[in-house]
């Protein structure tokens, strides 16, 4: 499922391809994604103009002129991508947006249908519906008295913290993993049970792998592309995410799976004491 990292780099990738552009046809297919598609959106959308294009957890923000805001979330295998129009559409691309100048295209394909596109026709209604949300901080602008506070108040484990969107947004599975291994940190130490520097070194180990992954431009571990249609990099990296049974970069013993927060999750039994 794309975390963070792969949504900062559509952002990325689809800002100097969209910005400025205008939205010249809007065509949907009749399959159903995650929240209905209004047909009275496509009609709203004609003829509008790109302004920005932003990332919230892993949420992207497309506004528009007129105070529209198209937002959409990738799902489990969602591809948002510009490619030149005259290309073979493909299979489960449910909602494209023919741009001016050029024939390119805005394409938003998704084979397991979890993702979604909703147009929000107000900024209140953005802001509302991120109220409604919870969504937590950004991990780049948690501080350190929020993040002791976090920790402090949930009997939770670090791993089922970390993946709540409503405490740091857009962390996952991958980055939960890799987060944790890189501040040595068991993932079913109780949250509240980490001391001040733990939680120190969990906060930047968290911020760093994630600046890392966005170097690479994500992960591409199944269907995930960037804005540009090209996969990531960062899969090549992982320390311990997919690698059950293979040496430890550390300490050369075998990384372990088990289960937790209803997740698999990798870690070093030696690297990651409990
Ligand atoms: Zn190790």
């Amino acid at each position: 499922m794309p975390e963070l990292p792969e949504v900062e780099t559509v952002v990325r990738e689809l800002r100097p391809r969209l910005v400025g552009r205008r939205i010249a046809a809007v065509t949907v297919s009749s399959l159903a994604l995650r929240r209905h598609w209004s047909d009275e959106w496509g009609p709203r959308l004609v003829g509008r103009r790109v302004r920005a294009v932003g990332r919230r957890g892993k949420w992207i923000l497309v506004a528009l002129d007129r105070q529209l805001h198209l937002v959409i979330h990738l799902g489990m295998t969602g591809q948002l991508t510009v490619v030149p129009g005259g290309q073979p559409l493909a299979g489960h691309t449910h909602v494209v947006l023919d741009l001016d100048r050029g024939g390119d295209q805005l394409r938003f394909r998704d084979v397991r249908r979890f993702g979604s596109a909703t147009l929000f026709e107000a900024r209140g209604q953005l802001e509302e519906f991120f109220r409604q949300t919870g969504l937590g901080p950004e991990p780049f602008d948690v501080d350190a008295g929020y993040w002791a506070g976090r920790l402090a108040a949930t009997s939770r484990c670090l791993k089922a913290l970390l993946l709540d969107q409503r405490v740091v947004a857009g962390v996952g599975n991958i980055y939960a993993d890799e987060s944790l291994y890189e501040a040595r940190l068991h993932p079913a130490r109780p949250a509240r049970n980490t001391g001040p520097a733990d939680a120190g070194r969990l906060r930047r180990a968290l911020v760093a792998v994630l600046r890392r992954a966005i170097a690479k431009r994500g992960s591409s571990i199944r269907d995930y592309v960037g804005g540009s249609g090209r996969r990531g990099a960062y899969q090549r990296e992982f320390r311990v995410y997919g690698r059950p049974g293979q040496p430890c970069p550390r300490c050369r013993g075998p990384i372990a799976r088990i289960r937790l927060a209803g997740r698999s999750t990798h870690f070093c039994p030696q690297c990651q004491r409990l």
